[in-house]
């Protein structure tokens, strides 16, 4: 593994080369979905590129142990429960059952771990405890506040400067703004109208921030590799799950820090109010491909903005359109005798390029750039010469190993309802209807896959077809 895999650090402020602390094996935390709602696409960008980080680090020769928590229990999915008029559990699991639909439509590849906050109350009662006997709480009207200048540490991540609150201002809602850098809540006070438990701290509930700290160390242990989120977890959520978790063991809590930026939609920030506000079922309601979505969302790399435009997906599709036709093409011509050099050396090429793009801090723009290329120059070779049988293999193999990460090509699947097998049946048949000069049948042929929104295309190897 002597492939230099670089991160930019959050917490160090500049990229550095990954080493992960159990040789061969990477632990991450990826902050997960409030299930109170249909999570948006800006929400998807930010788990696209923790599945993108997960799949470069397997290409890279880890083992990946992921968790994602579910935030099933907070200020949001209570007063969504509550408005809804139906229990927090009944509530929640539609929205859980929601995101794994769209991870799979997004390709997104399963943690190993998607642990329940609801699920995770006694360790989080531990946690509080540690906290206590290690003097960095205080008690007022049955919640339980964590002192934020107990922790000379706190700001480090964010470069929030607490000094200026007064001491003893508190904040009780889970989410708040970088002016209100005051002590946080870890344990509310039970409420009438809100889900409790009794425990060891009293009764109440969780604060938000608690159950990451508390559900990643018991899953990855009290320090490990990495943790992400979008740049809005930045602050409050992780400069406080870093005070609650290093509060409590004395350890370094996390190495790395990889936060993903905002999405714009056509230019501006996503707001309901602004009707630029979708969900990823808006977007596959409106008919857009999944895959499509996919691409246009890991094709800027994490670090920059990303400015979401139906004009965008409209290219995305045809970039993804592109792949599809030469593997297409690829796959239906037979291999010739041209020599393997120059296939070779191109593939050569595109394994270090696309390699070295996602160690460069997961620029997927540059490893697009590198599968568009060798697909490229795929097309060249296939007007020309053809390619062998030796090269076509490393060929098919190189591009695997890309798509290993992007997993853009076309799915086994057929999304038209139309199987690629009775395609390939028909383009075969009149193939066969045109050596017997039977051309009246080879063209009501050519007109049925053209119902069917199949395209043909006859060239010096064969006929190709595309979608
Ligand atoms: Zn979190």
């Amino acid at each position: 593994m002597a492939e230099p895999l670089r991160f930019y650090n959050t917490l160090t402020r500049r990229q550095e080369p990954f080493e992960s602390l159990e040789p061969g094996r990477v632990r991450m935390y990826t902050c997960g979905p409030t299930v109170y709602d249909y999570a948006h696409i800006g929400n998807f960008r930010t788990f696209l590129f923790e599945d993108v980080l997960r799949r470069t680090l397997r290409l890279f020769g880890y083992q990946v142990t992921q968790v994602m928590n579910l935030t099933d229990v907070d200020d949001r999915t209570i007063a969504g429960a509550h408005a809804a008029g139906v229990a927090l559990g009944e509530y929640t699991a539609r929205y859980i059952d929601a995101f794994f639909a769209n991870l799979d439509a997004l390709r997104i590849q399963r943690a190993e771990h998607y642990p329940r906050a609801t699920e995770y109350i006694p360790r989080m009662v531990d946690l509080i405890q540690r906290l206590e006997a290690a003097g960095h709480t205080y008690r007022s009207d049955g919640s339980i506040y964590y002192r934020i200048a107990s922790f000379p540490a706190y700001g480090r991540l964010s470069g929030v400067r607490p000094e200026a609150n007064l001491p003893g201002a508190r904040v009780d809602v889970d989410d708040y703004d970088k002016e209100d850098a005051r002590d946080f809540v870890l344990w509310k006070a039970p409420r009438a109208d809100e889900p409790s438990w009794q425990t060891a701290v009293g009764p109440g509930r969780p604060g938000w921030h608690l159950e990451c700290s508390a559900m990643s160390m018991e899953l990855l242990g009290e320090t490990f590799d990495i943790h992400c989120g979008g740049v809005d977890n930045i602050f409050p959520h992780h400069e406080n799950e870093i005070a609650q978790s290093e509060g409590a063991t004395g350890k370094p809590f996390v190495r790395t820090w990889l936060h993903a930026e905002h999405l714009l939609v056509e230019g501006e920030k996503m707001a309901k109010r602004l009707g630029n506000f979708f969900t990823l079922q808006d977007l596959l309601d409106r008919g857009h491909d999944p895959a499509v979505i996919r691409y246009l969302l890991i094709s800027v790399p994490y670090r920059q903005k990303l400015n979401f435009t139906f004009d965008g997906l409209h290219a995305a599709a045809q970039a993804t359109d592109r792949i599809a036709n030469t593997l297409r093409r690829l796959d239906h011509t037979p291999p010739s005798q041209a020599p393997a050099e120059p296939v070779q050396a191109a593939i050569q090429e595109f394994r270090r390029d696309f390699r070295a793009a996602l160690g460069d801090d997961l620029n997927t723009a540059r490893a697009l750039a590198a599968l568009h290329t060798i697909l490229r120059q795929v097309n060249i070779a296939l007007d020309a010469d053809g390619i062998g049988a030796a090269a076509r293999a490393s060929l098919t193999g190189a591009l695997a190993e890309a798509d290993s990460v992007l997993d853009v090509f076309p799915a086994v699947a057929p999304t038209t309802g139309r199987d690629d097998a009775d395609i390939e049946r028909l383009v075969a048949e009149r193939a066969d209807a045109r050596s017997a000069r039977d051309f009246a049948r080879a063209d009501s042929i050519r007109d049925q896959l053209a119902e069917m929104g199949v395209t043909i295309e006859d060239t010096p190897h064969g006929t190709v077809w595309h979608r």
